[in-house]
């Protein structure tokens, strides 16, 4: 069996790494030269995390949703070749659990399943005030007009209604 050695980065939290019977690594990829790093390091992409040029590589992110199992076995401490400050580390668990547990809504030219007032999820990070859209069953939902503005895609959901309001309705 061959084996591609690459660059990747320990995504298992120091205090499982004993326990553990495998590891999550998440594969290094360097940057093509016209890659958009202002989005990149302003953090407008949701699975993607930068790592500056090292030592040992160059420019580089990682997509935090692709991690791949390896035995540790595999792996030797001694080739270790970067660690990032506790601050880092923060961060992308903060960026890892934002992307893995975000909440899934519909992208422009979905079908809308069902009428209803909808939101944007993308829009629910900003302190801005609050919209909502009705939209009817078999439309196309739209872009986000103010997600479109720094280039993320809209993520559309149906707002339910409060307990009240359902019972109003069977009466
Ligand atoms: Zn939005």
């Amino acid at each position: 069996m061959a084996a591609i050695r690459v660059a990747a980065v320990l995504m298992t939290q120091t205090c499982d790494l004993a326990r553990s019977e495998f590891w999550a690594v998440s594969p290094l990829n360097t940057l093509e030269p016209n890659f958009d790093r202002g989005s990149l390091y302003g953090g407008y992409f949701n699975t993607l995390f930068p790592y500056p040029k090292h030592e040992h590589f160059e420019d580089s992110l990682i997509d935090i949703t692709e991690l791949h199992p390896i035995r540790p076995s595999n792996v030797s401490l001694a080739n270790r070749i970067a660690s990032v400050k506790m601050p880092i580390q923060q961060l992308l668990s903060d960026r890892f659990l934002h992307a893995m547990g975000r909440r899934w809504g519909h992208a422009k030219d979905e079908e809308v399943p069902q009428e209803g007032n909808y939101r944007c999820l993308g829009c629910n990070d900003f302190d801005m005030p609050v919209q909502e859209k009705l939209f009817k069953k078999g439309e196309k939902f739209p872009d986000c007009e103010r997600c479109a503005t720094i280039r993320r895609s809209a993520q559309w959901y149906l707002l339910r209604k409060p307990k009240e309001k359902q019972r109003a309705a069977i009466k």
